[in-house]
């Protein structure tokens, strides 16, 4: 049977894949293209996470797409509201047609001399081939087969369930349970409330403090905006301000970490009865925005803290017992349920093993050009989008970039693209600045930054419009060929 060919290959159906295709569809017509899902359903990282109170941290008026407007009351969003729009998304401009479930990309092999990549795919156990002029990896960026959790001495002796919220068991029956949630994190800060409603009680177990910052559900601006606007105008509108507003935040962070800790201290403070332990317990050791923030919708954990349904515990873990965790402090929790809300495993590019013209490509070795390609790696671009600010935010420009420059490469006559660096030696540093403990277990392995443009992997929204939707996608650091004549033309 003849190898399906197609012109690009977009890996992954969560929220970047279907932005990929959308814009390859808006500005490629006559490219063929093919998502190749390793799942058996779209929505990537808002279907595979199912524990109770699942939502974003970002409102979704920035997280949604620029070209659909999000026109639900709620700016922050629960997982069923984001997966409604994704689907809606995908469906409403034929994407859904274009997706292969369970179809795991498991290598992919660059021949120059073919100008495409051969790619080796999984699909039920059977081995399938594609070729693919392009690929676009929109394959998130953590493993989706397993979460990350510590080693916990006596985790065998405790009699109790333990649950890492990235499997959580959909007929877990937790009412009036005795609940601990080992982490400070976006997923504890959301499970705590949403659990405390039907638990005995919530205990948040933290080794140290994370900033948290109570924000509304729902954007009255927008709300109001809606009703008196066009929807799109209202969105564009609504989209540019929480921009301005994130940055703001953002900078006022690294500028004045001082000011903005006093200031979320004072916030917290408010919302937490009078002689509640607020530096214990919510005064971390970093800076705002060393790590990302975590935010929660109407201050809702705040209330849980308030009302007696939970409580936080900032400690160490000496050791899991029969009935519980004993901590360093000596004290002990009694537990029903243990959850490990304990993080991810970081994983870019879907694991997928690449090799170029036979040679196995190591990442570590590769230096990230524009935040959406490798050095030395033909035809090959990814989505990964900001960790200070909405994800998507950053892979919609990464989109308008690759397909403009698919449309550059027509115009010279290329087939073959890749970037090289100006010089072997040239100064890097890691791929990302973020202090997460998923981003440090892994930086060794990931592909490194440079220090300037186009190799630096901007955090800065708009410093990216100006370099990827304003800037040219020619480049003196991108080297074009044509398999034909194998030929350089910049
Ligand atoms: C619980 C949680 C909440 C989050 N909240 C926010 C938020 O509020 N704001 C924000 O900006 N970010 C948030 N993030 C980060 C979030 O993951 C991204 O913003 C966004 O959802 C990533 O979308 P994606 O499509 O790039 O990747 P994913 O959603 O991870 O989707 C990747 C898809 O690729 C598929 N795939 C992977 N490898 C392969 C392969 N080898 N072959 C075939 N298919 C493959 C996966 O099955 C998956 O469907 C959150 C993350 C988590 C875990």
């Amino acid at each position: 049977m003849a190898t399906e060919h197609v012109n690009v290959l977009i890996i992954g159906a969560g929220i970047s894949g279907i932005g990929a295709a959308y814009y390859l569809q808006a500005e490629q017509s006559g490219r063929s293209y093919a998502i190749l899902e390793a799942r058996e359903a779209s929505g990537g990282t808002w279907d595979l996470f199912r524990y109770p109170g699942i939502r974003s941290d970002s409102d979704l008026h920035t997280f949604g797409y620029e070209f659909k407007p999000w026109v639900h009351d709620k700016s922050i969003a629960t997982a069923d509201l984001i997966l409604d729009y994704l689907r809606e998304t995908a469906s409403e401009n034929g994407i859904d047609k274009q997706i292969r479930y369970r179809h795991k990309v498991v290598s992919a092999a660059w021949s120059t001399a073919e100008a495409c990549w051969t790619v080796e795919v999984d699909h039920d156990g059977e081995p399938v081939t594609i070729t693919a002029d392009w690929i676009f990896c929109a394959a998130g960026y953590y493993r989706y087969d397993e979460g990350f959790t510590p080693t916990f001495e006596g985790r065998e002796q405790f009699t109790g369930q333990i649950v890492h919220p990235q499997h959580w068991p959909a007929d877990l029956d937790y009412t009036g349970k005795k609940i601990v949630v080992i982490g400070s994190g976006a997923t504890a800060v959301t499970l705590v409330p949403a659990l405390a409603s039907q638990a005995g009680h919530v205990t948040m177990l933290q080794r140290s403090p994370t900033y948290i910052l109570p924000v509304p559900s729902e954007d009255a601006i927008a709300n109001t905006l809606r009703k008196v606007l066009p929807a799109n105008l209202a969105y564009r509108i609504t989209r540019q301000k929480n921009v301005v507003q994130q940055r703001l935040i953002w900078e006022v962070s690294q500028r004045f970490p001082r000011a903005m800790r006093r200031f979320i201290r004072a916030t917290n403070a408010r919302q937490l009865p009078k002689d509640f332990p607020v530096d214990e317990h919510f005064k971390p050791t970093y800076n705002p925005w060393d790590q990302r923030m975590c935010t929660v919708p109407d201050g809702d954990l705040f209330k849980t803290l308030r009302d007696g349904s939970a409580s936080v515990v900032t400690d160490r873990i000496a050791t899991f017992t029969e009935t519980g965790i004993r901590l360093e402090s000596g004290r002990e929790l009694e537990a029903d349920i243990i959850v490990t809300a304990t993080g991810l495993n970081l994983q870019l590019f879907g694991g997928v093993a690449l090799t170029i013209d036979g040679t196995p490509v190591s990442l570590a070795d590769k230096v990230a050009f524009k935040g959406m390609m490798l050095s030395d790696v033909p035809n090959l671009a990814y989505a990964i989008g900001y960790t200070n600010s909405s994800w998507t935010l950053k892979v919609g420009l990464l989109c308008e970039h690759f397909t403009r420059l698919l449309s550059h490469m027509d115009e010279i006559g290329a087939d073959i693209c890749y970037p090289e660096l100006p010089a072997p030696d040239m100064a890097t540093r890691p791929l990302l600045d973020f202090g997460a403990g998923y981003v440090k277990r892994a930086i060794e392995d990931l592909p490194r930054q440079g220090l300037s443009y186009p190799w630096l992997t901007s955090m800065n929204y708009q410093a990216d419009v100006k370099l990827l939707r304003g800037g040219p996608v020619d480049d003196p650091n991108l080297r074009f060929t044509s398999s034909s004549r194998i030929e350089v033309f910049a």
